[in-house]
């Protein structure tokens, strides 16, 4: 007599409808700036975030400051983390990133006030339907003209143009770079080397106007994480380092001003093992019918060769869909991942088939993306240690 394997129910796919959704409108990044202008009499795009008024008002931007990596290091961070208990107060909460949950996207829907799905910026990287090519979203390469790919106006253009002393105070090399032109400019931009320079900057540029919008950032929290991890040595002492800036910067704030921190995207490491980290290069399967990869990691926008999108999206779900909310273009567009409404120019931007991670796991692609794919820590995704970013808020 044969043996009979006993039914094992099959594994189901990761519902993409299941995906923790950003709170676009109401507590996401795009809503931060509207809402701090709003209180300054200038009208941007509409939220429904309240804040309360401040003629002066600085961001201040950590870039990959998650909220749960934030909250899991009081150590390190003693005054961020003091900022947390005033929740009673509508202040130290979670706002949601935005998808992708990446540095170009955030920023750029911090500068617009509007969802990835209206300011075009849908990833790392992303095809440029009218070249073909695949875009970097942060070097801007291959070049393409800026205010064709995101023509609409920044909050600090509005908030120039309504008379407000409007600034932003980063480093030096990003003062003439296409993303700064469409998310971040608007008022004057000053290049300072070092964080301790654009603290005290940042706070004189707010005491130089009535009314004031000040912008500021710094990159090491995120460089040092992708490079050693969030659980490394090098990862918490930068975290100890922006504590003392942010605390040097809120020490400095004049009078009737709100200083808000804030980050663009949390971080996750990533094991070092083939399960954890699929090579897109090495795997037949996942590359069939392919014909660009985009995204990152975390966050795959996936384009077919014509006629192909079915077949590619029915062995990604097979072969990642456990792991990975696998949609079609139109299922993530419908189900809000880029916000509430997507522009006829971006549409081609997303991916036949969009992927995003939901366990701790990361597709990478170790010859065409040799550098991203050795990160230890790694983001782009839905889950709440990428997705969730904190507002913490200091006013005098
Ligand atoms: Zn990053």
């Amino acid at each position: 007599m044969g043996y009979t394997a006993p039914a094992w129910p099959e594994p189901e796919p990761l519902d993409p409808l299941t995906a923790p959704l950003p709170r676009y409108g109401t507590c996401s990044l795009a809503d931060l700036l509207p809402a701090v202008v709003a209180g300054q009499g200038v009208s941007g795009p509409s939220t429904s975030m309240e804040l309360t008024p401040a003629d002066r008002a600085c961001v201040f931007l950590i870039d990959g400051l998650g909220w749960e990596l934030l909250r899991a290091h009081p150590d390190e961070a003693p005054f961020l983390t003091s900022l947390l208990d005033t929740s009673c107060n509508g202040t130290g909460r979670p706002l949601t990133a935005g998808f992708p949950s990446t540095t170009a996207t955030s920023l750029a829907s911090v500068g617009t006030g509007l969802p990835p799905g209206a300011h075009g910026l849908p990833g790392y990287t992303c095809e440029d339907p009218s070249s073909g090519a695949l875009m970097n979203q942060l070097r801007w390469q291959p070049w393409t003209d800026p205010y064709a790919w995101q023509p609409y106006p920044t909050v600090f253009q509005l908030a120039d143009a309504a008379g407000v002393h409007t600034c932003q105070v980063s480093a030096p090399h990003f003062a003439q770079t296409p993303l700064t032109k469409i998310a971040l400019s608007g008022g004057t931009f000053h290049g300072r080397l070092s964080g301790e320079e654009r603290m005290d900057l940042a706070a004189a540029q707010l005491a130089a106007g009535d009314r004031s919008l000040v912008y500021t950032y710094y990159a090491e929290v995120d460089g040092n994480g992708h490079r050693y991890g969030v659980d490394s040595d090098a990862w918490r002492g930068q975290l100890m380092y922006v504590d003392r800036l942010a605390q040097r910067l809120a020490e400095q704030l004049p009078p009737r001003s709100a200083l808000y921190i804030t980050a663009d995207h949390g971080m996750i490491d990533i094991p070092f093992d083939p399960e954890s980290r699929i090579d897109f290069d090495e795997d037949w399967e996942l590359r069939a019918g392919v014909r660009l990869l985009g995204g990152e990691g975390r966050a795959r926008h996936v384009y077919a060769h014509p006629g192909a999108a079915g077949d590619v999206l029915a062995v990604w779900r097979e072969v990642v869909g456990e792991q990975m909310w696998v949609a079609s273009r139109d299922e993530a567009i419908a189900a809000g991942w880029f916000g509430p409404h997507i522009d006829d120019r971006v549409r081609g931007r997303i991916g036949d088939v969009v992927a995003a991670a939901h366990a701790d796991m990361v597709i990478i692609a170790s010859e065409r993306e040799p550098g991203e794919s050795k990160m230890v820590g790694m983001h782009g995704s839905m889950t709440p240690v990428e997705q969730l970013v904190p507002l913490l808020e200091v006013r005098t």
